[in-house]
């Protein structure tokens, strides 16, 4: 149970922490200026009229004038908070050059340039050529204005998982900030510093971040925050310390806005913190709303369902917990997620033991095991194979038992240092842990000490000083009794240390084992001749935009090209020339795609254009566009040109709203507008744009493009003669 339920946090608490310290804690030193002005008018107007307030600030960016630096800045974040996001990067990129903008704007617009990046999965910019982009822009800036800097950089190194770095701006960050007053900011650095520490596994440092944050506001007068209370709560749980863990999960959810994802991580906490408090039901009960709200927000919610399944299986309930790891197991293998899958197919096993059907449970844990041949984490192959041993000799498969017994004893052998220390480490915390609470007030007592010393150093509320002094002297005095508890406790800290250290070796190593595997994936996605993505890639992405929700589908529009009379070029100059054609051709879709696209060779002269954030309505202009850029690039060899052109064809998804993706049939529409362009003579485009939405029950795919045509539900378009 308990090693299961560790499971369960490793797939939900960490990702939901970074997302809390990166949502809601974004430096806020928008551009500076005094007086209301048009860009202030236009912004008032933003949720009221988005396009016309858009509008007058692209107007008032491209107008030069005292206010143009503050358009720019305020233009670009304001892309960056809405659809429009993935053309963010490529419009801001040029402005961190603009001298028209100030030190200030210009790092206000860094900052909007990596938030829309940090969006685009995976990273298109590694972490050294932004910083090489960008160190000059700290040049001639005051303090104040790097902080800002480092602040921004660490929240992309946040949102992107570079924990290491991101703990690194912060500290330069604080260091600079720390002569000025004691200010919000302040509070938000330390509390992101405490993502960053929390994330490597520096649980003791990034709680104390996070508690200076918290009396940093109270200290303020602000009120709390809703991310770093629910971040303390996730440290607590980390902790394990399941009391504190609740009492900060029940205020994060108390702040949390109705149905958002900041109650969808404060309930989960909420059932992590009574599961380990042992309270089945009520874990059972938070599980399973926040079960019903991850469906609502569109999540795959793949950890919910493994929680409330285990939670299940803990009151008794083999049967129903069945079902849901087999759904968990399911969406697992959808997404890839094949760590997860490994442990979700182990879970059903369990469920079949509880069940009686120990042969089928066998099956599960068989494929477990085939998962973790490719995908080796040591500690759950260990647990599996314990269980496997167990379930086989208790069929009284003999030797298949022994034989798994020797790959367990294998895999002891290696894990087998680091299992010693942890053995110590437990024994010592067990025989130094007489009482929790004496351990927590002690705790307490350190930080209040720490806390009195930086106010002794202020010279300043000497009131509260005096109070904390006394505090402390209580709490020294408390310390006096239990000093053989006090020696013990400090035997834990040290046992505590090895394990925080064995688990950040751990850490990097699934890092290290990530990494490798995003590099094997972006080769198995890619086409060896142009470096476009390959087949496989498009497959994928057809399959993952399926998964999305009926009404939550990215406006997408996919459009397929397929080069003319490409056999006469191979004909006429040689297959080695002809495969020179299609790189250029690549290059020539590059220079046409934006950022968020994807580009696709679909077949061998055949590609697929994928524009984020396009719909039917741009495909006449996209597709002209391509046309044109192919045009005017022939392909160049020996003082020759060979003139390149395709027939294209376009189709957005979603077709009809509220309908889901169907990419299928969007590929489908695309793919017969591209040979309607052939037939009507090549070099021109056709595309298909939704009319009529069908009977939702339809199901489509079993109809032709005519029928589609002729029930009213699509209608084809077609370039001007
Ligand atoms: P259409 O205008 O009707 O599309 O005529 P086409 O010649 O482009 O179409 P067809 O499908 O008849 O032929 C496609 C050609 O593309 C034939 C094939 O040899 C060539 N081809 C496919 N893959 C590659 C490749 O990787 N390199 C080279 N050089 N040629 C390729
Ligand atoms: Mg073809
Ligand atoms: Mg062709």
């Amino acid at each position: 149970m308990r090693c299961a339920l560790v499971c369960v946090l490793l797939a939900g608490g960490p990702a939901s922490m970074a997302v809390n310290g990166a949502s809601s804690a974004s430096p806020d030193d928008g551009p500076a200026v005094e007086s209301t002005d048009a860009v202030d008018l236009a912004l008032t107007r933003l949720s009221s009229d988005r396009g016309a307030a858009l509008a007058a600030l692209e107007a008032l960016a491209n107008t030069s004038g005292p206010i143009q630096g503050k358009a720019i800045a305020a233009w670009l974040e304001s892309l960056a908070r809405g659809p429009e996001r993935a053309r963010v990067p490529e419009l801001a990129k040029p402005q961190l050059d603009n001298p028209t903008l100030s030190a200030a704007q210009r790092i206000a617009v860094f900052g909007t340039y990596l938030e829309a990046l940090a969006q685009v999965k995976p990273p298109p910019v590694s972490e050294d050529a932004i910083a090489a982009l960008t160190t000059r822009l700290r040049d001639g800036t005051t303090d104040d204005e790097q902080v800002s800097y480092w602040h921004h950089f660490a929240m992309w190194q946040l949102r992107t998982q570079h924990f290491a770095s991101a703990e690194e701006s912060l500290t330069t960050a604080i260091a600079l900030d720390a002569p000025r007053p004691a200010s919000a900011q302040r509070a938000g650095l330390l509390r992101n510093l405490g993502v960053a520490l929390a994330q490597q596994g520096k649980l003791d440092q990034a709680l104390h971040a996070m508690l200076r944050a918290d009396t940093l506001m109270q200290e303020l007068g602000i009120p709390a925050d809703a991310g770093l209370v629910a971040n303390l709560a996730g440290l607590y749980v980390y902790l394990e310390d399941w009391q504190h863990a609740r009492e900060y999960a029940q205020r994060a959810y108390d702040m949390a806005p109705e149905g958002s994802a900041g109650q969808l991580a404060a309930l989960n906490m909420l059932g992590n913190a009574t599961f380990g408090l042992n309270e089945l039901q009520t874990a059972h009960d938070h599980f399973e709303r926040s079960l019903r709200l991850a469906i609502q927000l569109g999540r795959p919610a793949i950890s919910e369902r493994n929680n409330l399944a285990l939670t299940l299986l803990n009151l008794g309930q083999p049967r129903e917990a069945l079902t849901r790891f087999q759904d968990v197991v399911r969406l697992a293998d959808a997404s890839e997620d094949r760590v997860v899958s490994a442990v979700g197919r182990k879970n059903v096993a369990e469920c079949w033991i509880a069940l009686g059907d120990r042969a089928e449970a066998d099956q599960w844990m068989h494929e477990a095991l085939q998962i973790y041949a490719k995908e080796d984490v040591p500690p759950k192959r260990k647990e599996l194979l314990q269980l496997m041993v167990e379930n086989l000799a208790a069929l009284g498969r003999h030797e298949e038992a022994l034989q798994r017994l020797r790959e367990y004893h294998a895999l002891n052998e290696e894990m087998v240092n680091s299992e010693t220390k942890a053995r110590i480490a437990s024994l010592e915390s067990d025989y130094a842990l007489k009482s929790k609470d004496i351990e927590i007030a002690l705790q307490r007592a350190e930080l209040q000490a720490q806390q009195a010393d930086l106010e002794r150093l202020r010279g300043q509320e000497q009131n509260e000083q005096l109070q904390r002094k006394m505090l402390l002297v209580a709490l020294l005095g408390l310390a006096g009794i239990v000093l053989a508890l006090w020696h013990s406790l400090r035997l834990k800290a040290r046992a505590n240390r090895d394990l925080m250290k064995m688990n950040c070796e751990i850490e990097a190593q699934r890092i290290r084992l990530q990494e490798l595997n995003v590099a094997i994936r972006k080769q198995s996605e890619e086409d060896a001749l142009t470096g476009l993505h390959n087949r496989r890639y498009l497959q994928a992405l057809l399959a993952s935009t399926e998964l999305a929700e009926r009404d939550n589908v990215e406006p997408t529009l996919a459009i397929v090209a397929d080069l003319d009379h490409f056999k006469r070029i191979n004909d006429t100059w040689g297959h080695q020339v002809g495969d020179e054609v299609l790189k250029h051709v690549a290059e020539q879709m590059r220079s046409v795609a934006r950022a968020g696209d994807s580009l696709v060779r679909w077949g061998g002269e055949e590609f697929v254009w994928w524009c984020r954030g396009a719909n039917a309505a741009d495909g006449p202009l996209l597709c002209a566009r391509l046309q044109a850029v192919l045009a005017e690039n022939p392909f160049q060899i020996d003082g020759q040109q060979i003139a390149v052109s395709a027939s294209i064809g376009f189709a957005p998804l979603p077709l009809w709203s509220g309908q889901g993706a169907a990419s299928d049939i969007a590929m489908r529409l695309a793919d017969h507008a591209s040979y309607l362009a052939k037939r009507a003579g090549r070099n021109c485009w056709f595309g298909y744009t939704p009319r009529r939405a069908p009977d939702a029950a339809q199901d489509l795919r079993q109809l032709s493009v005519d029928a589609l045509e002729r029930e009213g539900w699509v209608e084809c378009v077609a370039a001007p003669a």
